[in-house]
C-alpha cells in the first residue's frame, strides 16, 4: 500500500518556457512515427497515414461546453470546461459516444483555436479544462494550453483519457497536466481485447497509473470542495465483470494508493455494437444492483477510503 502526493506539485504556470517548448516540439515530432498512445502504431500521421485511432495529425473538437455530469469536484456550480476530442485511441464496443469516437464528428482546430475554447470557457466560469479523448492528440493539446496559459488560463488541466497511454509520453505531461482522470476499463487482458480492442491493457494502465500518481499524487480538493490535482479514476462497472473491477480495485489500494479518489460507475447501457451484435451479448444489459454492490464491498475490503459512488443509475 502506498499514499501521499508528491513533495513538490509543479504546475503548467509555474513550468519554464523553454522546457514547455521542448515538451511541444518532442510530441510534434511523434506524429511522424506515431507512439502516442499504447498501441504504439508507428504511422506517419504527418503524410495522412492512420493507426488505429483513425486520424491524422488534424485535430478534431467535436463539442465543448461547461459540463455538469462530471463529479461533484469537478463540476461544482459552475461546471467542468470540457473539451471533446474526435477520434479515440480504444475502440471500445460499447462506446456510448461512438459517433464521435468512432465516426469522427468534429470541426478541425489548431492549438491557437483549442486555446480560445479553453479560455471561453473559463471566462463562463469553469472550474478546470477537461480533454476528453486527448492522447491521440497530445501535441495539440499541450501547446493549446501553452498558448492559453500565455494568455491567462488559470485553471487545473484535466487529462480525461481511458489509460491505454504510454509513460514515456506521460513523462511529457509532467507539470502540464493537473488532474489525470483515467476511466480504466478492464483488469485482465482477454477482456480489453475483446471489448475494446487494446492489446495488452493491463500492463499499461497499471503502469500508467503508477506514473499518473508518481506525478501528481492523491487527489486534492480546495476549501470548497474543487478538486486541484491529483489522480482520480474512474471504473465503469460491467454486467458479468465483477471480477475484473475487483482486480483494478485491489490494484489501486495495493500498489497505487489506498487513498486514491475512485468514482465506481453503475450508469452502463448497452449501446453501439454491445446493443447491436449478439457476439456481444454478455454485456448486453445493465449491470445488477447485486454486482454493484460487490464491486463497492471489495473496494472498502481493499482498503479504499475515497470511494464516489451513485447508485441513482442503477435500473
Ligand atoms: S495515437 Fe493513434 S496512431 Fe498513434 S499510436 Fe495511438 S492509435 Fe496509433
Amino acid at each position: 500500500m502506498k499514499s501521499g502526493s508528491p513533495a513538490t506539485t509543479a504546475n503548467a504556470r509555474s513550468l519554464r518556457p523553454e522546457t514547455f517548448d521542448a515538451r511541444i516540439d518532442d510530441l510534434w515530432e511523434r506524429y511522424e512515427e506515431c507512439d502516442l498512445c499504447a498501441y504504439d502504431c508507428g504511422v506517419d500521421r504527418t503524410a495522412g497515414d492512420v493507426g488505429t485511432c483513425q486520424v491524422d495529425d488534424t485535430a478534431y473538437v467535436s463539442t465543448y461546453f461547461p459540463h455538469f455530469g462530471e463529479e461533484d469536484c469537478l463540476k461544482g456550480h459552475n461546471g467542468s470546461g470540457t473539451i471533446f476530442l474526435a477520434n479515440c485511441n480504444m475502440k471500445c464496443v460499447f462506446c456510448q459516444n461512438f459517433e464521435t469516437s468512432h465516426e469522427a464528428k468534429g470541426d478541425p482546430a489548431t492549438p491557437a483555436e483549442i486555446a480560445e475554447m479553453a479560455l471561453e470557457l473559463e471566462a463562463k466560469g469553469c472550474h478546470n479544462i477537461n480533454f476528453v479523448s486527448p492522447t491521440h492528440h497530445s501535441p495539440h493539446l499541450v501547446e493549446a494550453v501553452r498558448i492559453a496559459i500565455e494568455a491567462g488560463l488559470d485553471l487545473p488541466i484535466v487529462w480525461n483519457c481511458g489509460g491505454y497511454e504510454r509513460p514515456e509520453i506521460l513523462e511529457r505531461l509532467e507539470g502540464i497536466v493537473d488532474i489525470y482522470m483515467p476511466d480504466v476499463k478492464w483488469g485482465n487482458d482477454a477482456a480489453a481485447a475483446r471489448y475494446s480492442k487494446a492489446p495488452n491493457y493491463w500492463s499499461n494502465v497499471t503502469d500508467s497509473l503508477r506514473e499518473m500518481h508518481r506525478q501528481v499524487g492523491d487527489l486534492r480538493l480546495d476549501d470548497t470542495g474543487l478538486a486541484t490535482g491529483g489522480l482520480l479514476v474512474r471504473h465503469l462497472v460491467m454486467p458479468n465483470h465483477v471480477e475484473s473491477a475487483k482486480r483494478v480495485l485491489s490494484f489501486l489500494a495495493e500498489e497505487v494508493s489506498e487513498k486514491t479518489f475512485v468514482d465506481v460507475m453503475a450508469q452502463y447501457r448497452p449501446h453501439y455494437k454491445a446493443k447491436s451484435e449478439p457476439f456481444y451479448e454478455e454485456i448486453s444489459r445493465p449491470i445488477t444492483a447485486a454486482e454493484y454492490e460487490a464491486v463497492v464491498d471489495h473496494a472498502r475490503e481493499a482498503g479504499l477510503e475515497r470511494l464516489y459512488l451513485d447508485r441513482s443509475m442503477l435500473l
